[in-house]
């Protein structure tokens, strides 16, 4: 008997409600017959849930052998979660889904039959619309997406989603990356492999609510941005030399100035003004190397990525 091993990573923050839904689609499409081709693991990843999601765990897990679960300390982030999630599953192939159900699972086969050809190493999806988001948060999200290409590596795509189907072989790639800020989008994009694009509508979230505030996702724009690319210092020096060159030309107008028409003693606002706008971007370019030193210090520190306060 060949038949593969799927694995299903699912990180849950506050989801008592929304768990057993998602955990009963998933059964109904198995009874359907829809999950043929292969077998079922679960790993639910409770992200330090202030709510019953950890006994929702427990209680699932006491039906059914093939759930398996991990309890963090505290609240790591989602992308702790989906670390974990990576590191404790063992199927030949990861799919990683949201537990509002805003990842449809009605998705799984085809994702398993471009998979299960082997001439793709992953199957990713992408929202192709943003119904039901705020439009100044859309607006940022995709000016996000075209700066973020323009200055990294890694193929970052607009609405792209964690739900995503891996082989083993990109598990593996997932997890060799140990660093302890993880924007997942790069890292997805960043591993490269084949990837085949699913696209989907956006669906709202069956019950509870999302966790992301627009000043949360302005922060995780930002780390993405450092985690991803050093184009922000590159950017600082090319202020600098600007600087310089424009003071430069300054200075030469002034000597010139003084030999043909003497000292007049003026030119105090204009002085300010020049103070004020060059220590600004002095400061700005400090802030911007300040932001990649703070997040070198974090690495070095080499912490753990999560806590476990209780597994199975
Ligand atoms: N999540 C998590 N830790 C967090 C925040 C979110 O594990 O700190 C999980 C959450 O339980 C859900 C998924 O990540 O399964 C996506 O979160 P959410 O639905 O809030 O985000 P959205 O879909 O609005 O982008
Ligand atoms: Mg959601």
């Amino acid at each position: 008997m060949d038949k593969k091993l799927l694995t299903i990573v699912v990180p849950c923050y506050n989801e008592q409600e929304a768990l057993p839904l998602f955990y009963q689609a998933i059964i109904e499409m198995e009874k359907n017959g829809e999950l043929a081709p292969v077998d079922l693991e679960f790993v639910f990843v409770d992200d330090g849930s202030r709510d019953n999601t950890l006994e929702v765990f427990r209680g699932l897990s006491a039906q059914d052998s093939r759930i398996h679960y991990v309890s963090f300390s505290r609240n790591f982030g989602k992308e702790a979660g989906i670390y974990a999630g990576l590191e404790k599953s063992t199927g030949d192939y990861v799919v990683i889904m949201d537990a509002d159900l805003q990842d449809p699972p009605a998705m799984l086969p085809e994702m398993l039959s471009y998979i299960g050809t082997g001439e793709y190493d992953c199957v990713a999806t992408r929202r192709v619309d943003r119904k039901g988001e705020p439009p100044i948060r859309s607006w940022f999200a995709r000016k996000f997406y075209r700066l973020m290409n323009k200055i990294s590596n890694a193929d970052i795509v607009d609405g792209a989603r964690d739900y995503q189907m891996m082989t083993r072989k990109v598990v593996d790639a997932i997890l060799a990356m140990k660093e302890y800020n993880r924007f997942s989008k790069g890292i997805f994009g960043w591993v490269g492999f084949r990837r085949k694009w699913l696209e989907f509508e956006n669906v709202e979230r069956v019950a509870g609510e999302t966790k992301w505030s627009f000043w949360k996702l302005f922060i995780y724009a930002i780390d993405g941005i450092v985690a991803f690319s050093t184009a922000p210092l590159i950017m600082a020096s090319i202020f600098g030399l600007i600087m310089c060159l424009v003071a430069f030309i300054f200075i030469i107008v002034i000597i010139v100035r003084t030999m043909i028409f003497g000292d007049p003693t003026n030119g105090w606002p204009s002085m300010v003004c020049i103070i004020l706008l060059v220590s600004g971007i002095q400061l700005l370019c400090m802030g911007i190397l300040g932001e990649y030193l703070a997040k070198t210090y974090l690495e070095t520190k080499n912490r753990p990525i999560y806590l476990v306060q209780e597994e199975k």
